[in-house]
């Protein structure tokens, strides 16, 4: 069988820690602070006997709503269990979890790859859960340290149907379902910090076949760019397998970043029996319909919906409307500055003034406020200054090296474009005979470059613009002061 012939098929499990302000059943500080072990403890998340859990109802709206924006069912009774397994990092010898009935099922997420169709990936579940608390390995020492100021931070989990069919799918889809996070404010979603974390299932198939093949899971995919290599990896891996006439074997593998390869770490043979059971000490949830609606009414515009109103509206590239749901600020910052524009422009007119403020605030805008590390508050340019600012810009009144100055003294100061260049003199410098004047200055001042042009060397033309430009800081149009040049030489 050739290459080719094989189908990769992908399901992911990931895990969300929620950010709410106190654990999952009591009240310590949701802060896995890593610099400090075990100061974020109490008898409950210690798991001490005759302790009695209490839900954080924070945490469960937060999954309510991630449910609602996955388009999913959202259960009106649902209930925790208890998955039972002896781990020293899981003080109770069990994780208080959902099983049978999650909070929500059956729904999906959509996302698009540039240039190709928009996919959408049914969501198995999402279910609401308790983290467990970390190992610490010392270098050098033969023990290991807890820390348990994570055991019991609310830890949303999402299931996936296998659905996706290629490593980068798996990528773009996590990055979609982050962003999607980040919208719904559930949680910050830092890959580095554990915050969200990837579990990818692969198998793969004869293409022709219906039944799927004997799945492979891969743990520990601590970036992006991590879920789309070992993926990769190991479709290929599993390829080779097949080709050699032997089976995948179902098990647990992790990712080995240094030798860039997946490693076995466990059989399905020595997989778990959890023993699920109902959590006796905590009472069923349920929910009415006018508090789902109420959840429901909280969720803002969401990044697929705001990528076709953007492009729709604005008529902008795919690019630009990607950068734009991607820094969100950004974005809303742009449509401000886009309403202050003059309604009643003719449309090519509110066009150009709308692509010249998108390139103004990816390029120069962004880099300033990168560059500063400038957010929030500090940052002074109001909408309303920096559509004036893109409107001087389009009719002429000063010429793009000028905006730069401009852009960093507003940028500095938040003034007025107009007060910057009616002060600092930067208009553009249009009227012929005042060019003359300048004109006249550099051509008896670089005599040397005049003869060198008339001699034939392109160069010097190039220079002596250069000349006039650094002489009015960029206020004449560099194709004006050509002609003249040219015109005056006499070439
Ligand atoms: P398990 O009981 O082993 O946890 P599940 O049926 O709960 O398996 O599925 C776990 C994840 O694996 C889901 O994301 C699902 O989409 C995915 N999955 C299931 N079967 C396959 C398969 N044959 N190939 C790839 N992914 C799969
Ligand atoms: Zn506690
Ligand atoms: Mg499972």
């Amino acid at each position: 069988m050739n290459k080719a012939e094989f189908q990769p098929v992908i399901g992911l499990e990931i895990h969300v820690e929620l950010k709410t302000n106190s654990k999952m059943f009591c009240s310590c500080a949701n802060d896995p602070n890593e610099s400090q072990a075990n100061v974020n403890v109490c008898p409950v998340c210690l798991g001490h006997p005759g302790t009695l859990p209490v839900i954080n109802k924070e945490a469960v709206r937060r999954v309510i709503k991630t449910g609602l924006a996955l388009k999913s069912e959202i259960s009106m009774v649902s209930k925790f269990d208890r998955k039972n397994y002896f781990y020293p990092d899981l003080p109770k010898g069990y994780q208080i979890s959902q099983y049978d009935m999650p909070i929500a099922q059956k729904g999906e997420l959509k996302f698009k790859i540039k240039g190709k169709e928009p996919k959408t990936i049914r969501i198995t579940r999402v279910h609401l859960e308790e983290d467990t608390g970390s190992l610490v390995h010392s270098k050098g020492a033969d023990y290991s340290l807890v820390n348990f100021n994570r055991a019991g931070i609310p830890l949303m989990e999402l299931v996936t149907e296998p659905d996706m069919s290629s490593a980068l799918e798996a990528r773009k889809f996590s990055q979609e379902l982050h962003l999607l996070l980040r919208y719904l404010k559930v949680s910050e979603a830092n890959m580095e910090k554990g915050q969200l974390r990837i579990e990818a299932n692969i198998s793969i198939k004869p293409k022709s076949s219906k039944a799927l093949g004997t799945k492979v899971e891969i743990k520990n995919l601590n970036s992006f760019r991590v879920v789309e290599k070992a993926i990769d990896y190991e479709i290929k891996r599993q390829e080779e397998v097949l080709k050699k006439g032997k089976k995948v074997v179902q098990e647990t593998r992790g990712w080995d970043e240094k030798k860039s390869v997946t490693v076995s770490q466990r059989e399905k043979e020595q997989a778990h029996d959890y023993r699920y059971f109902p959590e006796p000490d905590l009472p069923p949830l349920k929910f009415s319909k006018d508090k789902i609606n109420e959840i429901r009414a909280e969720i803002p515009e969401l990044p697929y919906n705001k990528r076709t109103r953007l492009s729709d509206e604005y008529k902008l590239d795919e690019d630009s409307v990607e950068f734009f749901v991607y820094n969100k600020d950004l974005g809303e910052y742009f449509e401000k500055v886009v309403s202050e524009f003059e309604p009643n422009l003719s449309k090519d007119k509110l066009h150009n003034l709308i692509t010249l403020a998108t390139n103004y605030i990816i390029t120069d805008l962004q880099s300033l406020l990168k560059e500063r590390a400038v957010e929030g508050e500090d940052f002074l340019i109001t909408p309303e200054n920096f559509a004036e600012f893109i409107s001087l810009i389009e009719n002429k009144t000063i010429l793009s090296k000028v905006a730069k100055t401009v852009l960093l003294e507003m940028f500095q100061t938040g003034a007025d474009p107009s007060n910057i260049i009616e002060e600092k003199g930067l208009t553009q410098i249009s009227d012929e005979e005042e060019i003359l004047i300048f004109i006249e200055e550099i051509i008896s001042k670089n005599q040397k470059a005049v003869s060198d042009f008339k001699k034939g060397k392109e160069n010097a033309l190039q220079f002596l613009i250069g000349q006039v430009m650094t002489r009015t800081k960029g206020r004449i149009n560099p194709e004006q002061a050509r002609k003249i040049l040219k015109k005056k030489i006499g070439v």
